[in-house]
């Protein structure tokens, strides 16, 4: 869909983008062709910073197919950006026992656009030994 090149274009350079409403400031994802807030069309891109904190995550531990076999356990962790939206990615860098909501996180590397893969995120500083 063209709404979401520029969120890809982004990935790919290893940062995120959000979109955002020219009327309204509201920032969104996933793309969309209106305001989710004031239903106006007039949408661009903003940078994201690639930080944010842990809404919930949840640790998966059986593979959901083959092509995961080699991965788990993995987090997948519903990060809630500093501009606002949400957005599931995978969480690395540290033990799955060490996530916690409310986790400061940031992107850890490049995604891959034509995978359709979002980048992963890490703790923003290294869990405390408790
Ligand atoms: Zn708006």
């Amino acid at each position: 869909m063209s709404e979401t090149v520029p969120f890809w274009e982004a990935v790919d350079g290893g940062t995120l983008a959000v979109q955002r409403c020219a009327d309204c400031g509201h920032q969104q994802l996933y793309a969309r062709d209106a305001c989710a807030r004031c239903h106006r069309r007039h949408l661009d891109w903003a940078p994201a910073a690639g930080k944010g904190v842990v809404y919930s995550y949840t640790v998966v531990r059986r593979a959901p197919s083959k092509q995961f076999a080699d991965e788990v356990p993995y987090v997948l962790g519903l990060v809630e950006l500093e501009e606002g939206p949400r957005i599931l990615v995978r969480i690395e860098g540290c033990e799955p026992d060490d996530v916690r909501v409310g986790l400061p996180v940031e992107v850890a590397g490049p995604g891959d656009a034509a995978g359709r893969r979002l980048p992963p995120f890490k703790p923003t500083f290294a869990p405390s030994q408790t």
